[in-house]
């Protein structure tokens, strides 16, 4: 393989809920979850009978077709927004679906876009152009003309850049690899109106807080706003390779046929993956409990000497570490038998499945303290 993703820490050979066995055969509480995927953890029943009756089916159909399943995960979708005049585009991966936002503004007949700094919206040239990292963008300039990154929680800034030639503005409701920022409350709806009063279309990249993973759906609807168009992927196809691009209300016909497309895009496999991921959340109050969890780490952790605070919703949260030393932590985690990560170097991020019990919630927290406690050098 090529050696853009470094050295890997581990060989994971298997995995049950939010349990992972490495092939030395030690096991892990898996608090990252495939980067905010595994929205119902390893090997769930549910998606293994979904994936299993689909694959001994029908496999695959391109989009010359359709099948139910695509139908039905799209009319699910359409009714989380609230629009029933929302049409989805499917595609494989984040980026992919930020690619389909990009195109559909340029429909608009305006070329102009304004993005924030530190955020991360992909790897493919248009999404790298959108993403917000001088360290990522660099190597590959010349990237796209025309957008402008601002800074992330700053009104005034995206006042001063969206105006009438602006296509979109597109922002993540909390920065997910940039450390789980939250923007100031009423960013979003700020941003809201700028788009309303200039015709910009506000672009909401829920890639990552997404499908439960704050306790609610997409992650912005705390602010009681409604996007142009929502990006997906990640948790979406409950831990199969699925994404999608919602464009709500003016927004929603600006493709026609032959606009864009994607071969994969929308596969029956993924599709009754996601269909089953979305059940079980719904069936099991997967929301709710991801709230409540979120209390009790928020809590507890907190209260430590070593913790400043633990920023994000949900099941989506950023410990904030006094030192800057999260790149260690991560790793005495690891040998303490915790998946985790450092996105930034006083930053610890999880992002465990929404199906984590309450018991492996205190078992992360009293192995983090105990780390954290041997960690410090204060
Ligand atoms: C991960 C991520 C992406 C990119 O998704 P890929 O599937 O890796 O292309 C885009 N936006 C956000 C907010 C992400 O977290």
């Amino acid at each position: 393989m090529q050696s853009n993703y470094g050295v890997p820490q581990l060989t994971l050979v298997s995995g049950k809920g939010s349990i992972v066995k490495d092939s030395d055969g030690n096991e892990y509480l898996d608090f990252l979850g495939g980067i905010a995927t595994n929205i119902l953890g390893h090997a769930h029943p549910a998606i293994i009978a979904a994936v299993s009756k689909q694959i001994s089916t029908l496999g695959h159909v391109s989009n010359f077709y359709i099948h139910p399943g695509v139908v039905a995960l799209a009319e699910n979708l359409q009714s989380m927004t609230g629009d029933s005049g929302s049409r989805v585009f499917f595609c494989n991966s984040g980026a992919e679906a930020n690619e389909a936002a990009l195109k559909l503004s340029r429909k608009t007949g305006r070329k102009r876009i304004v993005a924030t700094q530190g955020a991360f919206h992909g790897r493919t040239m248009g999404a790298l152009s959108l993403t917000g990292q001088p360290a990522k963008r660099d190597p590959f300039k010349p990237l796209l003309p025309g957008i402008s990154h601002v800074p992330f929680g700053d009104l005034e800034a995206m006042k001063r850049k969206i105006n009438r030639k602006t296509a979109m503005v597109i922002v993540e409701p909390i920065l997910g690899e940039a450390g789980v920022v939250m923007p100031p409350i009423g960013y979003l709806k700020g941003i809201r109106e700028i788009c309303d009063r200039t015709g910009a279309l506000m672009v909401l990249d829920c890639v990552q807080t997404g499908m439960g993973r704050t306790g609610e759906w997409f992650g912005y609807e705390y602010e009681g706003i409604v996007p142009d168009v929502i990006t997906l992927a990640k948790g979406l196809g409950g831990g199969l390779p699925l994404g999608a691009m919602i464009a709500l209300g003016r927004t929603s016909h600006l493709f026609a046929p032959g606009d864009h497309g994607s071969t994969f895009g929308g596969n029956p496999v993924a599709c009754a993956s996601a269909l089953a991921a979305i059940d079980v959340i719904e069936k099991k109050s997967l929301l709710k409990k991801a709230q409540i969890h979120e209390g009790l780490i928020k809590s507890e952790l907190t209260k430590l000497p070593g913790v400043m605070e633990v920023r994000g919703q949900g099941l989506l949260l950023g410990i904030v570490l006094a030192e800057e030393n999260s790149s260690e932590v991560k790793d005495a985690l690891l040998r303490a038998g915790v998946l985790v990560n450092s996105p930034s170097p006083s930053v610890i991020r999880i992002a465990p499945a929404l199906t984590v019990t309450g018991k492996e919630v205190g078992k992360f927290i009293s192995i983090f303290s105990k780390v954290l406690k041997e960690n410090s050098h204060g």
